[in-house]
């Protein structure tokens, strides 16, 4: 479907569901993260660009303190019901936020999230509001359609309630709050940032540790970026992140006590090197990934500044590699995917993205060898991991959140 016949069919269904009525029709997109992977936490650089696929919204303000939410991707578009008054969106004035206030499990937790982000922050609702939203990024597949609703969830309700203070860049701030202290996934800026702010053909350099960004044309000669979709999700995601997120964290503060450190991602790699014996294991391979990985991100920005896609290619194998071999994030379907990739004359580089424990890989691929790509490692996969598919997405850079009517 189009993005035409998207609006048209969830404006459709919204009346179907809500009566008539004429929402508002917003959307925010998903993203695919180039190179920087876990380092979006510690202070690092990061490079992702937003796609074209995403989370649409319908939405419309009510009289009364009602909240009604529904997406055409749960249920057939069931409605949960709640109310401005509900203590799970309520501030209890306890840091770290509500995440045992937030009910077990629930996809309306993300909106939820954002709602009592923006009161903690005093943009409160005065009445609450419908809404049907409707995504076409795989969820759960690392390409960040979690952020994308938070996101798009932030814009709804600016525009709705016109909170004009809030900037695109806050839209990205409020959702990652919603993320941690309400869903409890103690991400980085980078899925919301680049959701908020992308860009049509760029992609975002980002320092997390000063918010300070840039975007990067993507200027891509004669290849394509292709997302290849492993549809493998490990039960690690959300544990293994915020565990290797600990792991760095003590790191940091192993190597404070022997030298002023502001974050890993302030370290070059001399400097690491020089201090990493104080680091026991996992510590040290999980530092150590933090601050290649941001080394790398820096140079590949560089390179492809110069238009060498080349080298471009090869940071990202050894983003792999790292992920692999010293973080620790990647699993057999993942693996198998980048080393077939690797296989194929006129791939520059595949690499693992999101992150990690399955989801999806991220490859720069020749024009002249796309097809190739898609049906060697389709079947290859197929044929390896049975009862698998993989599913492969060329794409382009798209605009960050906005709205669309
Ligand atoms: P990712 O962000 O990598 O796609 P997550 O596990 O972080 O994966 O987020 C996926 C979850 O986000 C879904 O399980 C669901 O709860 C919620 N979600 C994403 N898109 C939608 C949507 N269109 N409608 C309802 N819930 C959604
Ligand atoms: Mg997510």
């Amino acid at each position: 479907m189009d993005d035409m016949m998207i609006v048209e069919n969830l404006g459709r269904h919204f009346k179907e569901i809500y009566g008539d009525g004429n929402p508002g029709v917003f959307f925010a997109p998903g993203r695919v993260n180039l190179i920087g992977e876990h380092t979006d936490y510690n202070g690092g650089h990061v490079f992702p660009c937003a796609l074209t696929l995403g989370t649409y919204a319908a939405a419309r303000k009510r009289e009364d303190r009602t909240i009604r939410f529904a997406s055409l991707n749960i249920r057939g578009g069931e409605v949960t019901e709640c109310s401005l008054d509900d203590p799970a969106l309520m501030l209890d004035g306890s840091e770290g936020g509500s995440t045992l206030k937030a009910g077990a499990d629930d996809w309306t937790n993300y909106p939820k999230g954002v709602i009592w982000a923006f009161a903690e922050k005093g943009f409160v609702l005065p009445t609450g509001f419908d809404v049907l939203y409707y995504g076409n990024i795989p969820a759960g597949s690392g390409l960040s359609s979690s952020a994308s609703l938070e996101v798009l969830t932030g814009l709804v309700l600016r525009e709705l309630y016109g909170f004009a203070g809030v900037r695109q860049e806050d839209l990205a701030l409020l959702g990652q709050r919603a993320e941690n202290a309400y869903v409890g996934m103690n991400c980085g800026i980078m899925d919301q940032f680049a959701s908020a702010m992308g860009k049509e053909g760029s992609a975002i350099f980002l320092d997390t540790n000063t918010l300070n960004y840039r975007y990067a044309p993507l200027a891509m000669s004669g290849m394509k970026i292709v997302i290849t979709n492993s549809n493998v999700k490990h039960q690690l995601v959300t544990s293994g992140y915020n565990d290797r997120r600990k792991s760095c964290e003590s790191a940091l503060e192993l190597i404070r006590a022997h030298r002023e450190t502001e974050s890993l991602g302030s370290l070059t790699c001399e400097e690491f090197a020089e201090i990493s014996h104080v680091l026991p294991e996992p510590e040290r391979s999980r530092a150590k990934h933090a601050v290649t990985e941001n080394a790398r991100t820096i140079r590949a920005v560089e390179a492809l500044d110069r238009g060498d896609l080349v080298e471009f290619g090869k940071l990202m194998n050894e983003s792999h590699i790292s992920l692999r071999d010293d973080y620790e994030v990647s699993c057999p379907e993942i693996d198998f995917l980048v080393d077939e990739a690797w296989k194929i004359p006129g791939v520059l580089g595949s690499r693992i993205t999101g992150g990690g424990f399955g989801g999806c890989t991220v490859s720069i691929v020749g024009d002249d060898a796309v097809d190739e790509f898609r049906n060697r490692i389709g079947a290859a996969y197929g044929a390896a991991f049975e009862g698998q598919k993989a599913d492969f997405y060329v794409i382009e850079a798209g605009a960050g959140a906005h709205r669309i009517r």
